[in-house]
């Protein structure tokens, strides 16, 4: 599953591209994604416009058109949105197709079908249901040790769960969550309200950190290796902790593998 680093990287690959081309004809070719493609709606929205920005909320990315519509995809489990010459022959599970006034096409494939295509208003984006209950953007410059104190008041259990919930952070998946917390040499199953001010300042900037490898990679469709060359415990029970060589336990949480150093980790 794409996490939200790699979703940035798809952004910042894509956007040179495309920016200044126009939309001249959305192409549905199977609407059963997670929610059923409004093909009608979708080239209603965005045919005969010109692409202005693209923009990344949580794991959703957002190219805005001109006439203030924005196309909204979510790469679901197994998706990709890559871009090909007009005249490329449609690729196995190729949903749908934006055919552009330069003559590519960017396409939609996603073999489990997890993924979300949609279009609405830019100014309605914010009241949208997939997007109000949105927490913090962990890689923008407002995201601080003090936002996670205020999310973490009055709450109680873990905080591993507690990082990975979408209303608190947005983005940071059970990798992510795992890798930050050896970093910030915090037990993934301690008390979400006994997590020092030190530690949370740590966790924050692992949490950073972790989206900023992703300069580290430059794969333009959007499938790099975010973290592969560096997890600390993540799938390594039984291995040496990276940074003391105890061996890497797992433990369940929230129905989630949970991966951590019972030394590093307190
Ligand atoms: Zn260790």
């Amino acid at each position: 599953m794409p996490e939200l680093p790699e979703i940035e990287v798809l952004r910042r690959s894509l956007e040179p591209h495309l920016v200044g081309d126009r939309v001249e004809r959305v192409e549905v070719r199977n609407r059963a994604l997670r929610e059923p493609i409004d093909a009608r709606a979708l080239s209603r929205r965005a045919a005969g416009r010109d692409i202005a920005t693209l923009r990344r909320r949580a794991k959703y990315l957002l190219i805005d058109l001109t006439g203030g519509q924005t196309v909204v995809v979510h790469l679901g489990m197994s998706g990709r949105l890559t871009l090909a010459p007009g005249g490329a022959p449609p690729e196995p599970h190729e949903h749908a197709v934006f055919h552009l006034r330069s003559g590519r096409k960017l396409r939609l494939r996603d073999p489990r079908r997890f993924g979300l295509l949609f279009a609405l208003p830019t100014a309605g984006l914010a009241a949208d249901p997939h997007f109000a209950h949105l927490g913090v953007e962990p890689l923008e410059p407002g995201f601080s040790g003090g936002v996670l104190a205020a999310a973490a008041a009055g709450r109680r259990g873990p905080v591993k769960p507690f990082l990975m919930d979408a209303t608190v952070v947005v983005g940071v998946g059970n990798i992510y969550a795992s890798e930050a917390l050896h970093r910030a040499g915090v037990h993934p199953a301690r008390s979400v309200a006994r997590i020092s001010a030190a530690s949370r300042a740590v966790l924050r900037q692992a949490i950073e950190q972790g989206g900023t490898t992703l300069n580290d990679f430059a794969d333009g469709e959007g499938r790099s290796g975010y973290f592969q060359v560096s997890l600390g415990v993540y799938d390594r029970a039984g291995e040496p902790c990276a940074a003391c060589g105890t061996a890497v336990r797992r433990l369940v949480q929230a129905g989630r593998s949970t991966f951590y150093c019972p030394r590093c980790q307190r």
